[in-house]
């Protein structure tokens, strides 16, 4: 999600768009808490999470180094380690209010912080592109690194550009951002096209063509139900969550899910407080004054830098959010949301999509080093290693090589 100067947003939703949890002071227990049985299964199975935007530290922060521990934001190596985490898909983000040369500019960019982070820790990254290359990556005791393009404007109405992304390295486009494009509408935004132009539907055959899974987190409803009517391979929500729960646009309706599991795509569940937790996305939203002058100033001071303005807002929403301002969520409600998901879509059709280091992660989860935690309460509830399996990354290999066959397929025509 991320800052304030990204969003045409009234100010309620600000707070709806922080944060990098400090690690530091948070409810819930540590990770070590968890069961022998849930350890194992996290160190066996492929975790992968599809939404991270570490991207804009890599490119930003020049404090940040991704091979230590840091002391705040979400994701680094020891964190990922810790955690299980086996591969991740980096976001190539640019403010959807940024458009043309400029924001293709910004991209490549950005691909480029992400390949030079593999090229310059081999012993612990390797790019990849393909479900194969995740499980080489695993059994070579390697984070597999992938790229996610977060909004269609970066192609700046060409598919060569799109086409350019693919050969980098990217695996997904997310179709908008939070403003409409020229060809699709956004969920944040007034309708503009009824879901996707015809160029939109272009866009989306000829991702399909090249292997680059659609991702329609945060695109309109109407978009989404046009994509998913296009698309010839299964589509996923990189970093979504239950509009039944919190009725966020942002996140997926009932009826959505279940087009998604006809697809046969993933709904990948986001961590951000505000699509959690009905209580909070209210609170937050209805919030005017201290949060959102702070917000205000903290745009202000950190200019175009993307990475300091998530980590100003994670400090200025975990601060709210242990005072009282905003009420607390806690980590057990990604757990909520992801049993609601399995019993609406289907256990093949749920995965992880976190928002680390882009949103205002819930209490307890502070980082990816608490990710076990995920797998110890749904063993609790009563879920199958074989299904927990599922859900923490094997749904998405299987739509990886869902989207690479019907890539194969269309190219041989
Ligand atoms: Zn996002």
């Amino acid at each position: 999600m991320r800052s304030i100067r990204r969003v045409r947003f009234t100010l309620p939703a600000l707070a709806a768009c922080a944060v990098a949890a400090f690690a530091a002071g948070a409810a819930g227990q540590p990770a070590g808490d968890v069961s022998a049985h849930a350890k194992a299964l996290q160190a066996r199975a492929i975790v992968i999470d599809t939404h991270d935007d570490t991207t804009q530290r890599l490119l930003f922060d020049k404090t940040f180094d991704i091979a230590k521990r840091n002391p705040n934001g979400n994701i680094d190596i020891p964190r990922m380690r810790e955690g299980g985490l086996d591969a991740l898909f980096f976001s190539i983000w640019v403010p959807s209010t940024v458009t043309g040369p400029p924001a293709v500019r910004k991209a490549l960019d950005l691909i480029d912080a992400v390949r030079e982070a593999v090229r310059t820790h081999p012993d612990d990254l390797v790019l990849a592109t393909t479900a194969a290359d995740i499980r080489r990556a695993k059994s070579e005791h390697k984070i597999a690194a992938l790229m996610g393009v977060e909004g269609g404007h970066m192609i700046d109405d060409d598919l060569r550009v799109l086409r350019d992304y693919a050969a980098l390295g990217v695996r997904y486009m997310t179709l908008t951002h939070f403003n409409n494009n020229d060809w699709a509408d956004s969920s944040t935004d007034k309708p503009a096209h009824n879901g996707l132009t015809d160029f939109g539907k272009d866009v989306v055959r000829e991702m399909n063509r090249l292997g680059v899974i659609v991702d329609i987190s945060h695109v309109s409803d109407k978009t989404f139900y046009d994509a998913v009517a296009v698309s010839q391979a299964p589509v996923i929500a990189s970093h979504s969550s239950a509009r039944a729960i919190a009725h966020h646009v942002r996140n997926m309706t009932d009826d959505m899910m279940r087009a998604l599991a006809k697809n046969g795509g993933v709904i990948q569940i986001n961590y951000e407080s505000s699509f959690l937790s009905e209580a909070y996305r209210v609170a937050s939203e209805k919030h005017s004054g201290d949060v959102v002058a702070q917000l205000a100033a903290m745009s202000k001071k950190c200019g175009g830098d993307e990475a300091c303005s998530t980590l100003e807002s994670a400090r200025i929403n975990r601060e709210a959010m242990m005072n009282g301002t905003l009420p607390k969520v806690s980590w057990e409600a990604i757990v909520d949301h992801i049993d609601h998901a399995v019993k609406v879509a289907g256990v093949d059709h749920v995965g992880l999509g976190s928002d680390f280091d882009g949103a205002t992660m819930p209490l307890g989860m502070d980082d990816a080093s608490m990710l076990p935690k995920l797998t110890d309460a749904l063993i609790r509830k009563g879920y199958s290693d074989a299904d927990i399996e599922k859900i923490l990354g094997g749904n998405t290999l299987r739509v990886m090589e869902q989207v690479e066959a019907t890539a194969a397929r269309l190219n041989a025509r």
